[in-house]
């Protein structure tokens, strides 16, 4: 048994569902109707974990290699998410695995900035914690808040993101 409480906002909106499924769910059970959305809200979750197939990381003038570049192609996301069955798969020092499936991200095994290729070898499922841990294990957590620091100043003046610009 699943017991909510909700908002008016809530209610309003599990009627107008109710009203677009009526053709599929002529009853309007709410069970049926809202296990309707979860399905609907796991295939659009799953097509943007797949993602479209386009870079989003493209910074301008970089040259990118399918194993150069921080992108992950779709089908390489695709078979690491498989093979790690869409959970963290860090172990810690008592031996057991994470196993989360919350806010998964790819972590590179060698790491990205060291020259770690984004294949689906050097690549694992990590939960956002882990991730972080892993990474300031990679690069010590000095060199994140550095790369933190850069990226915000980049965004608030984007003159001191550039690097070796004029050769004198
Ligand atoms: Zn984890």
């Amino acid at each position: 048994m699943l017991r909510m409480t909700v908002g008016r906002e809530f209610v309003a909106d599990l009627e107008s569902v109710r009203a677009a499924l009526s053709h599929t769910i002529p009853d309007g059970n709410l069970e049926k109707v809202l296990h309707a959305c979860l399905r609907h809200m796991l295939r659009d979750c799953e097509r943007r974990r797949r993602g479209s197939g386009k870079s989003r990381e493209k910074s301008p003038g970089s040259v990118e290699r399918a194993t150069g570049s921080r992108y992950v192609p779709a089908s390489v996301r695709d078979e690491v998410w498989r093979r790690d069955e869409g959970r963290c798969t860090f172990v810690g020092t008592d031996g057991h695995r994470c196993g989360s499936t919350y806010q998964l991200e790819l972590h590179h095994i060698d790491p990205f900035a060291k020259g770690g290729p984004s294949t689906a070898p050097n690549l694992t499922l990590a939960c956002a914690p882990h991730n972080r841990f892993l990474a300031e294990k990679d690069y010590g957590a000095a060199h994140i808040a550095r790369a933190i620091a850069k990226a915000q100043g980049a965004r608030d003046n984007p003159a001191l993101g550039e690097r070796g610009g004029s050769r004198a």
